[in-house]
């Protein structure tokens, strides 16, 4: 629902450099984790905090500063990690990596059901074998794939102990002191990611389903089809709940509306679509080569020079558009033997 509104600061209180109160009533705060050295920056750990109780909301990555800020934060918070509940969003471990912190007999960790299948997958390696076999088919050259894979901070920072998980389902209802909290479970960034709804004070905890400073990443994954066209579905579905504040897992609060930063989102995949239309119409080409045919804003950087964790990501990103648009029916993946092997070419239909 578009309303009109003015300018607004969400701070409330600011309380020290890194946590912020940002929602009165029930008190509502934003701890900001750095994630040093990577692009996003920092991760927004969210707490609700009522009626003796606490919600934590995401937590950072498994390191020495992510830990240090987010155990300072729930301290000056009044918060003991014995002694409060965590919603992880998703699997991803910028925002699950201290999850294992939690795992006392008073807390619960709670997590979507379909998310923590997906999370079990990739901590036994499943998901990295395809997504390789995948990879090399679609023309990554190998050893460049590996050098990007083997440094990804998605499996460096990952938990390293295991943590008992209370799997939650789309529309289930959580507490939080006299809070209610909705999961509601919105794939696309990943195959299971939940946003958390607060019906009564129409907040929405929008996890990296819509962020407002940077275009959340969407991917190919393994056993999941057409994560864009989910994507593109649940972005629409997020519209059919009114909220007044949005709340994302990165970068800044904003003033933006939902519907505001949905239409941007949008529009963004529509025009990515109609370049790798037209790259393919030139010439049938594998993932690898229609990607870097595309325009990246990899800090300015050519192709070419492009660190390679990036070109990882821009070719997932490629794989996710291109499976959409087999799905709208409008081209098709030939597999072909070239000298390198057996690869993939896309083609118009
Ligand atoms: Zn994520």
């Amino acid at each position: 629902m578009e309303r009109s509104r003015k300018k607004r600061n969400f701070i409330i209180e600011r309380i020290d450099s890194m946590i912020e109160q940002i929602f009165h009533n029930p008190d509502i705060y934003r701890i900001d984790v750095p994630l040093m050295g990577n692009p996003l920056k920092n991760l927004n750990s969210y707490v609700i905090k009522d009626n003796g109780e606490s919600l934590v909301i995401d937590t950072g990555f498994r390191n020495e500063e992510c830990l240090q800020v987010l155990m300072e934060g729930l301290k000056k918070l009044g918060i003991s990690k014995e002694h409060t509940n965590l919603f992880v969003t998703h699997l991803h471990s910028d925002h699950l990596g201290l999850a294992q912190y939690f795992d006392y007999p008073d807390t619960r960790i709670y997590m979507g059901q379909r998310e923590n299948y997906y999370f079990r997958k990739l901590l036994h390696g499943e998901v990295r074998e395809e997504r390789t076999r995948l990879y090399l088919a679609e023309g990554y050259p190998p050893k460049k794939y590996h050098e990007a894979d083997n440094r990804n901070p998605a499996r460096v920072f990952m938990p390293n102990k295991d943590f008992a998980v209370a799997e939650v389902t789309d529309g289930a209802h959580i507490r939080a002191g006299d809070v209610e909290v909705t999961a509601l479970e919105m794939p696309g960034h990943t195959p299971g990611l939940m946003c958390c709804y607060l019906e009564k004070e129409k907040v929405m905890f929008t996890s990296d389903h819509v962020l407002f400073d940077i275009t959340p990443n969407i991917t190919n994954w393994p056993g999941m089809e057409n994560p864009l066209g989910c994507y593109l579905k649940n972005l629409d579905r997020i519209l059919e709940y009114e909220v007044l504040y949005a709340f994302p897992a990165h970068r800044n609060l904003s003033d933006k509306t939902l519907q505001q930063r949905v239409g941007e989102i949008k529009s963004h995949h529509e025009k990515r679509l109609q370049e790798i239309r037209d790259i393919i119409k030139k010439k049938p080409a594998g993932a690898y080569e229609i990607a870097a045919g595309l325009t990246w804003s990899m800090r300015g950087a050519p192709w070419e020079k492009a660190p390679e964790k990036q070109k990882w990501f821009a070719v997932g990103e490629t794989l996710a558009h291109l499976e959409y648009l087999m799905g709208e029916g409008e081209i098709l993946r030939e597999q072909r033997e070239t000298d390198r092997g057996w690869r993939h070419f896309y083609i118009l239909k």
